[in-house]
């Protein structure tokens, strides 16, 4: 991860900086890991919806996993096949569902008994047959954020085991639909693999009583989650892809032809980027010293919707004097704030700090709260600098 720009000091601040190369690095890393001949990886478009980032992506023969009808459209836009793309979510409209059966894409994740019959119908109308999985809540703890758990039965994802039955009675009276496989999702950032081992095991059980009943599922979609090293970027930039893979493929009991989908969001794209902000003010507090930047929440919310702690680096200061400041942004929320007594050599106004691993949910969850203006992306590549260059001059010519 490489901040290499010119004229860096007369940017526009803040912005957020692509490492394209290293994505790439990220990418070849993911395509080794996960290379078996079941397994199937869809980027979740969520996490980082930039068409140069999707475009790196589809161009590695990645798939999408879309949670709403324009997450299909950019992807589609961006090169992924249409039969690679799945769509989850609690909420599809019916605008969204029909948009996507047009396109025949490959998987429909349903979460609730009514979409299940919605999509039928809709599929009827178009003379067409939906194929589905059923999104199954599997009561497990993710053992990562409460805001980011999924896979808990008081959570509003997908159909709890309890209802198996009747969902199975209600497919079998819907002949638009074809049930393909089953689908999990049990959070994001997750850091403790035997979490992902747990998943296995319930998701074993599962599929055994698919099998017992008679019916054949294609696939096992086991969702994302891969966490990230946010402590230490630099040190971590490549989450651990091989273990991951490697937990699946021993734990995963599979029936002869049964398809294995992943949908990796966060971890793909996480590392790749950052938030570049200005020091706006050093501001000496009554108990601590604030360093206001020209970023706040508006830019990267993580912090204040989960707790969130990225990496700062000063990457101005000539001090090795180190002192401890509370780094703020200028939105009127306290939880505007990217962290307590974070330890930085002595900084002044004007100095630049680097917000690492801001690449997933950063640029996608940016709002316009205070009538803030969007701020610009900018990519570095050497081996598609065409690409990046070509990006960066419309996004200039935008602002
Ligand atoms: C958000 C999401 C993902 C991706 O999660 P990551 O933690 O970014 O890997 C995958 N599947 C579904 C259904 C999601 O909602």
């Amino acid at each position: 991860m490489h901040l290499d720009i010119d004229n860096l000091n007369s940017r526009e601040t803040p912005f957020y900086y692509y490492d394209l190369d290293f994505l790439e690095t990220t990418l070849s890393d993911l395509s080794i890991a996960s290379m078996r001949p079941n397994f199937n990886v869809h980027y979740a478009v969520k996490a980082n919806a930039n068409r140069p980032i999707l475009e790196l992506i589809a161009n590695h023969g990645f798939g999408a996993d879309c949670v709403s009808g324009n997450e299909i459209k950019i992807a589609l836009e961006s090169g992924f096949a249409n039969e690679s793309i799945v769509f989850a979510g609690v909420g599809k409209t019916d605008d969204e569902i029909t948009y996507a059966l047009n396109q025949e894409i490959l998987c429909f994740n349903c979460e609730s008994i009514q979409e299940i019959e919605i999509i039928n119908e809709l599929a009827y109308n178009l003379n067409k047959t939906a194929r589905i999985a059923i999104r199954i809540n599997p009561n497990i703890n993710a053992e990562t954020h409460e805001k980011i758990t999924t896979g808990l039965i008081e959570n509003k994802f997908g159909i709890s085991m309890n209802r198996l039955g009747e969902v199975l009675e209600i497919i079998k009276n819907s002949p638009n639909i074809e049930l393909s496989g089953v689908h999990f999702h049990i959070g994001s950032q997750i850091t403790k693999m035997y979490v992902f081992r747990e998943l296995c095991a319930r998701i074993n059980g599962i599929n055994r009583w698919f099998n017992e009943l008679g019916i054949q599922l294609e696939h096992i979609n086991v969702g994302g989650g891969l966490g990230i090293d946010y402590d230490a970027p630099r040190i971590n930039p490549v989450p651990n892809f091989q273990s991951y893979f490697a937990l699946f493929d021993k734990f995963l009991q599979l029936f002869p032809g049964q398809q294995v989908y992943f949908e990796l969001g966060r971890s793909v794209v996480g590392q790749s980027g950052m938030l570049v902000t200005k020091v706006l003010y050093v501001k000496e507090g009554e108990t601590q010293n604030f360093l206001v930047c020209d970023a706040g929440m508006t830019e990267l919310l993580r912090p204040a919707l989960y707790q969130a702690k990225h990496h700062i680096e000063n990457i101005s200061s000539i001090f090795s004097k180190v002192e401890n400041y509370t780094v703020v942004g200028p939105i009127c929320e306290t939880s505007d704030c990217f962290g307590k007594n974070i330890a930085l050599p002595l900084t002044r106004r004007g100095d630049l700090l680097i917000m690492y691993s801001a690449g997933a949910y950063g640029e996608v969850m940016s709002s316009n709260y205070n009538l803030r203006n969007k701020v610009d992306a900018l990519y570095r590549s050497t081996r598609w600098k065409e690409m990046a260059n070509e990006y960066n001059r419309v996004e200039a010519e935008a602002s």
